[in-house]
């Protein structure tokens, strides 16, 4: 395995006349790494240094070549391993010293990921970027839970929301109720009670579908099948465990049919029945 613990990433100090080398920011996918994208693997490859996210998978961090050194520079709940300014500094830091830096995220730089302000940063600081789009966890997740984010005749479309913010979480929840289409809640497992008071309270049925789909895309994988109105009761039932998507909408039911990726036991709201696996 990649050893991460004590690397000399200052083995070149910076120096005027050093041509700076580029980063690629990385969208590693949900978990799988087989959903590596060909150039995510190249610049995988490619770098002289890897930063990556809590996000990147222990399968996906173990296509790191050995010779490359790789920093965990991640973010978990409560527990920021380096705040976000000074990742931004070390990235334009390191990418002075003349390194080719991969930037390895969880899902899509862009979506949820910070992406936009790190390449801002490196922009401002004239350091070539290169942006490699990954699988974003709505689109992932979904597809490995057997659930289309959009269906002929039932959902013609979707959104995706944030259910953290770092400061005032600012949802126009009866917009929201009103779209009648597929709604995706990213880091929404410890606000599963609020989205489904709010989204209740907005006008949406509390009996509408609704799922947890956890460690998405991962041998794992699980799937926890209910109703909107009792999202944060089926959370502390079956004990979801993060990281965990939320998708609600009619699309969810389509899963009895489309389930097809055999990780772990998917559920229903009466708790033990497995959903059809056709590849078991
Ligand atoms: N940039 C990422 C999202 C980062 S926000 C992307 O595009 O996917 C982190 C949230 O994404 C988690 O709290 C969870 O809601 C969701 N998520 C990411 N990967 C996931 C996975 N494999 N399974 C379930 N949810 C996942």
């Amino acid at each position: 395995m990649q050893s991460t613990e004590i690397i000399d990433i200052n083995k070149r100090p910076a120096s005027d006349g050093v041509r700076p080398g580029k980063v690629w920011l990385v969208g590693a996918g949900p978990g799988d790494p087989d959903l590596l994208t060909m150039k995510a693997v190249r610049a995988i490859e490619q770098a002289d240094l890897i930063l990556y996210d809590a996000l990147v998978s222990e399968s996906i961090r173990a296509t790191f070549p050995l010779k490359t050194p790789a920093l965990y520079v991640g973010k978990l709940k409560d527990r920021h391993s380096i705040p976000q300014q000074r990742l931004n500094e070390l990235l334009v830091e390191k990418a002075r010293q003349g390194l080719n830096l991969c930037r390895l995220k969880g899902g899509d730089a862009f979506v949820f990921g910070r992406g936009g302000e790190e390449m801002l940063e490196l922009k401002a600081a004239n350091i070539e970027v290169e942006l490699v789009p990954g699988i974003t966890a709505a689109a992932g997740c979904t597809s490995y839970a057997g659930i289309p984010l959009t269906h002929r005749g039932v959902s013609q479309g979707c959104t995706l929301v944030t259910a953290h913010a770092e400061k005032a979480l600012d949802i126009n929840w009866r917009s929201l109720a009103s779209l009648d289409h597929t709604l995706v809640f990213y880091m929404g497992l410890s606000k599963a009670a609020m989205i489904s008071e709010e989204l209740v309270a907005a006008g949406l049925r509390a009996s509408t579908p609704a799922a947890f789909i956890e460690n998405g895309c991962c041998p794992q994988q699980r799937t926890v099948r209910g109703e909107l109105g009792e999202l944060a009761e089926l959370a502390r039932r079956e004990a979801v465990q993060s990281p965990a998507l939320i998708v609600v909408g009619r699309v969810v039911d389509l899963a009895d049919q489309l389930s097809w990726f055999s990780g772990r036991a998917s559920q229903d709201v009466a708790g033990n029945q497995q959903i059809q696996k056709l590849s078991a």
